[in-house]
C-alpha cells in the first residue's frame, strides 16, 4: 500500500480536496496517474478520501507502489518517486476558483461574457470560422496549442487545422520552450528526443554538467538522480545565478548572461589543446569535426573566453578535465542555455563538446535537453507545430505528406504547407495578411509570450479558447469552451525521457464539461470534415498509424500496451518491438548513421547593455509556480509560498540605487516597464537582474523581454536583454500584483459563480 511519507521531496501532508465544492464531479476512483505539470511526469495516486472514502474528497500521493526492479519508470517507485510542492497540491486544481463549467460567449466586443449552451457556443465558433475564411481566406483562421496537451490532443489539433480548417497557421507554446534544443538535436543527431537515455543513466553518471538548468526549483524530484552518497560524482552547473541547483555543485560556472555559446566553445578549445578529445569515437561515429576544430582553436582561446563569459580560466580547465576524465558523463541543457536568439547554435556548441568527448551513444553517457512542459516532448512530435506532420515528419516533405494524407483520407495536395511560428503568428494577429480569428487550446500566451500579446489578440476579429480555467488569455475570448483537465481525462503524455505514459481518468469531470477531443470532433463535423474521433484510445491508434515510419514512430504502441509495460520509449515501430530507451547506441539517425558537428560561432545577445540600459535582465521560473501560472497561481499553498513577482538583485547593485530588500524597483527595457519589489541576494551577478515570469499585470516579466528570434528555431530571446533599474519608492510599498488582484486586473474577468448553471441548452 502507498506510504506517501516515505518518498516525499517536500514535507507536506497528503492533500484532501473537497470534491463537493461546486464544479467538481461526483466521484473519484483510486487510480494511478501523473502530475499535471512538468515533463518529469511524476507518478501519483489519486484516491477517494474522507469519511467513507466515497469519492467526495481525493488525496494525492507519490506513486510508490511500483516494486523495485519491476521495470517501472524512474519517476516513480522506491528508486525515484516523489513529488514537489506543485504535485502534492495538484488536487486543488479540481476545485479551483475560476474553473469553467459552462460555455461563455460575448455577443460583441466589449460585451460581458454570458453563459450559453454548447450548441450556441459551437455554432458561434463555426459561423465565425466560416465568415473569416470566406472573407480573408483559409489561413486567416489560426490555431494555437500547448505543450501540456496530451499526444492525442496535439495530434488531433494538427489534423483539425490541416483537414477541417485547411489552414497553414498552427503553432504552439512549445516554441517558447523546447524549439532550440529540438532544432539542434535534429541537426546533430537526425532525431530530437530530449533525453536519448533513461533517467537512470543520469543517476549513474560520474559527471553531470547542467547548462542553464535549475532542476532544484523546476523539477525537484530530479535531484534524486543527482544524489551522490558515495561522493564520487562531480556536478557542474553553468548559470549566471547561484541557484539552489548551482549552490551545492562541485563547479559553478557563473557566466555572463548570453555567453553560453562562447563558454561551450571555450571548453571544447581546452579539450582539444589538452588532448582530451576522443579521436577514435570522432572518426568512427561523427562527421564535420575538422571545421569545428579549426573554428574553436582559432577563436576560443581561454583568455578570450574568460573575457566574454566572466568565467576564470582555471574553472574552465577544471570543468573540462572533470568531464573528460569521467568514465561516464552527461551534458544536459535547459532553458537558460536555449532561450536565446542564438539558442540553436548554443545547444549545437554543447553537443559539439559532447561529441568531441565521445559521450553521445556511449552507455551511461550522452547529451540531453531537459524538457519543460508536461508533454513538451510528445507535443512537439505529432503535428501542432507550424512545419510538422505527425511522427516528427516535415510538412514540406512530399513522402511525409502522402503518408499522412493517406491516413487522413485526403488528397496530399489539399494539405497546407508550413505556417507562421508562434511569436510571428501572434504578432501578425489582426494585421493585414495575418490571422483574423484564433482558436486557442491549453495555452496562456498573454503571460508566456514576449511583448504585447494582449493587444495583438484584441486586434482579432474573433478569439475562441478551450481551457479549464479563465486564464488571462481565455478571458479575452469571444467564446470560452470549458474542457476537462488532467485527472478527469485519459490520454498519453511523453515524458522528458521519451517514454510514453498513460494518463488515466480518476475523477469525473463536472457536468457540462467536455474533452478537447469532443470539442474538436464536434467542430470538425460542423465544418464538414469526417473522421474525427473523440475516443482517446481510438485517436491514439490513428496517431500510431500516422507516425509509422516517421522519426517519432509510435506504430507499435497502444493504450493497453503502454499501460501494461509501464510506458514505452519511442521509436517503437511494431507491436513486438520493446521500445528504444537508448536510440543512439549503435548509430545516429542521419542516413549515414553519424552524428554531425556543426560550426557555431558566438554572436552575443541580440541586445547588450549600454548607457541607457546598463544591466542584463534574465527571466525564469521559481519553485512554487509553473509556467504562466494559470494553474499554480490558483493553488492557495503555492500562492502563499510564491505570491508575486520580484527582482533579484545583488546587494552591491542595490546599494548603488539606494534599494533595500522589498523596495519597489522600476525595470525598463525598450519594450516596456514593470515595477516589482527588490529581493537582495548575493547569488546573482552584480550586473544582472532576474525576474520570474509567472505573473500578469504590472509585474509581467515578458513585458520586458526581447522578441528577437533564433533564425532556425524561432525561439524568442527570453533569457537576456538590456534593462534599466531605478528605485520606485520606499521599502515596503510594493506595486507588484499580489494574490488579491489576480482576478481583478482584467476588465473581462467574470465571476464564475454568476454564470454557473445558467446554460441555456443542455451540454
Ligand atoms: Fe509535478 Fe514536475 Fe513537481 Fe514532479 S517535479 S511533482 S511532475 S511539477
Amino acid at each position: 500500500m502507498v506510504k506517501p511519507q516515505a518518498h516525499r521531496i517536500v514535507d507536506m501532508p497528503n492533500r484532501a480536496v473537497d470534491a463537493r465544492k461546486p464544479g467538481v464531479g461526483a466521484s473519484a476512483r483510486t487510480g494511478a496517474t501523473h502530475c499535471p505539470y512538468c515533463a518529469l511526469q511524476c507518478g501519483m495516486t489519486v484516491a477517494p478520501a474522507g469519511e467513507g472514502a466515497d469519492g467526495a474528497t481525493v488525496t494525492i500521493s507519490p506513486r510508490d507502489d511500483v516494486a523495485a526492479g519491476h521495470g517501472g519508470p524512474s519517476t516513480e517507485g522506491p528508486a525515484g518517486g516523489g513529488l514537489c510542492q506543485k504535485g502534492w497540491t495538484a488536487g486543488d486544481l479540481l476545485t479551483t476558483a475560476g474553473r469553467l463549467t459552462t460555455p461563455l460567449l460575448r455577443d460583441e466586443r466589449g460585451a460581458p461574457l454570458r453563459a450559453v449552451g454548447w450548441g450556441a457556443a459551437l455554432s458561434r465558433v463555426t459561423a465565425e470560422i466560416q465568415r473569416v475564411q470566406a472573407r480573408y481566406g483559409r489561413n486567416a483562421v489560426a490555431v494555437f496549442g500547448g505543450g501540456g496537451l496530451t499526444n492525442e490532443k496535439a495530434y488531433q489539433l494538427g489534423k483539425f487545422a490541416r483537414v477541417a480548417l485547411r489552414t497553414a497557421n498552427i503553432d504552439y507554446n512549445g516554441r517558447f520552450c523546447m524549439s532550440s534544443a529540438a532544432a539542434a538535436a535534429d541537426r546533430a543527431f537526425g532525431l530530437d528526443r530530449g533525453l536519448p537515455f533513461p533517467l537512470e543513466d543520469v543517476a549513474a553518471a560520474e559527471v553531470v554538467f547542467l547548462a542553464g538548468a535549475n532542476v532544484a526549483e523546476t523539477m525537484p524530484p530530479f535531484l534524486r538522480h543527482l544524489r551522490d552518497p558515495a561522493g564520487t560524482r562531480t556536478l557542474i552547473v553553468a548559470d549566471p545565478r547561484r541557484t539552489p541547483t548551482a549552490a551545492p555543485a562541485g563547479i559553478h560556472l557563473q557566466l555572463t548572461p548570453g555567453t553560453d555559446l562562447a563558454l561551450a566553445n571555450g571548453l571544447l578549445h581546452l579539450a582539444l589543446v589538452e588532448g582530451l578529445a576522443d579521436e577514435a569515437y570522432i572518426a568512427a561515429r561523427t562527421s564535420g569535426f575538422a571545421a569545428v576544430r579549426d573554428h574553436v582553436l582559432a577563436r576560443y582561446w581561454p583568455e578570450r573566453v574568460e573575457r566574454i563569459t566572466g568565467v576564470p580560466v582555471p574553472a574552465l580547465r577544471e570543468a573540462v578535465r572533470a568531464l573528460a576524465a569521467a568514465r561516464t558523463a552527461i551534458i544536459l541543457t535547459g532553458r537558460g542555455a536555449e532561450q536565446h536568439a542564438t539558442g540553436t547554435d548554443t545547444v549545437t556548441a554543447f553537443i559539439n563538446l559532447a561529441l568531441a568527448l565521445g559521450l553521445p551513444g556511449r552507455p551511461g553517457s550522452g547529451y540531453g535537453a531537459l524538457t519543460g512542459q508536461g508533454n513538451g516532448q510528445g507535443g512537439r512530435e505529432h503535428g501542432q507545430k507550424a512545419d510538422q506532420l505527425p511522427g516528427y515528419r516535415r510538412i514540406d516533405d512530399p513522402a511525409a505528406r502522402a503518408h499522412v494524407a493517406a491516413v487522413w483520407g485526403v488528397d496530399p495536395a489539399d494539405l497546407p504547407g508550413p505556417g507562421r511560428s508562434a511569436t510571428e503568428l501572434l504578432a501578425a494577429a489582426g494585421t493585414p495578411g495575418g490571422p483574423r480569428a484564433l482558436l486557442l487550446f491549453g495555452s496562456n500566451p498573454v503571460i508566456s509570450a514576449p511583448g504585447g500579446v494582449a493587444d495583438a489578440l484584441d486586434r482579432l476579429d474573433f478569439l475562441a479558447a478551450a481551457d479549464f480555467v479563465d486564464s488571462e488569455t481565455a478571458r479575452r475570448a469571444d467564446v470560452l469552451l470549458p474542457v476537462t483537465q488532467w485527472a478527469e481525462e485519459a490520454g498519453t503524455m511523453t515524458n522528458l525521457e521519451g517514454r510514453v505514459r498513460l494518463r488515466r481518468r480518476c475523477v469525473d469531470p463536472p457536468p457540462g464539461v467536455r474533452t478537447d477531443l469532443e470539442v474538436l470532433a464536434e467542430l470538425a463535423g460542423r465544418l464538414g470534415a469526417a473522421g474525427f474521433s473523440a475516443d482517446p484510445a481510438a485517436v491514439f491508434d490513428e496517431l500510431a498509424r500516422a507516425s509509422a515510419g516517421g522519426i517519432a514512430d509510435y506504430a507499435g504502441m497502444s493504450h493497453a500496451r503502454i499501460d501494461a509495460d509501464w510506458g514505452l520509449f519511442w521509436p517503437c515501430p511494431d507491436a513486438a518491438h520493446p521500445g528504444t530507451p537508448r536510440p543512439f547506441t549503435d548509430r545516429f539517425a542521419h542516413p549515414d548513421g553519424r552524428a554531425r558537428f556543426t560550426v557555431a560561432g558566438h554572436r552575443g545577445p541580440a541586445e547588450s547593455p549600454d548607457t541607457g540600459y546598463p544591466l542584463y535582465l534574465t527571466t525564469g521560473r521559481q519553485l512554487a509556480q509553473y509556467q504562466s501560472g494559470a494553474q499554480t497561481r490558483r493553488v492557495a499553498d503555492l500562492l502563499k509560498t510564491a505570491p508575486g513577482p520580484y527582482a533579484e538583485i545583488h546587494p552591491d547593485l542595490a546599494a548603488r540605487h539606494d534599494v533595500a530588500d522589498g523596495t519597489p524597483v522600476r525595470l525598463t527595457t525598450r519594450r516596456g516597464t514593470i515595477t516589482v519589489p527588490a529581493r537582495l541576494t548575493s547569488a546573482i551577478r552584480a550586473d544582472t537582474v532576474f525576474v520570474p515570469f509567472h505573473w500578469p499585470g504590472a509585474g509581467r516579466a515578458n513585458t520586458l523581454t526581447n522578441p528577437a528570434l533564433d533564425p532556425v528555431s524561432r525561439m524568442p530571446e527570453f533569457k537576456v536583454c538590456a534593462v534599466h533599474l531605478e528605485r520606485a519608492g520606499p521599502p515596503g510599498t510594493s506595486e507588484a500584483p499580489g494574490p488579491a488582484d489576480h482576478d481583478a486586473r482584467n476588465p473581462a474577468t467574470h465571476d464564475p459563480a454568476e454564470v454557473r448553471g445558467g446554460a441555456g441548452e443542455a451540454a
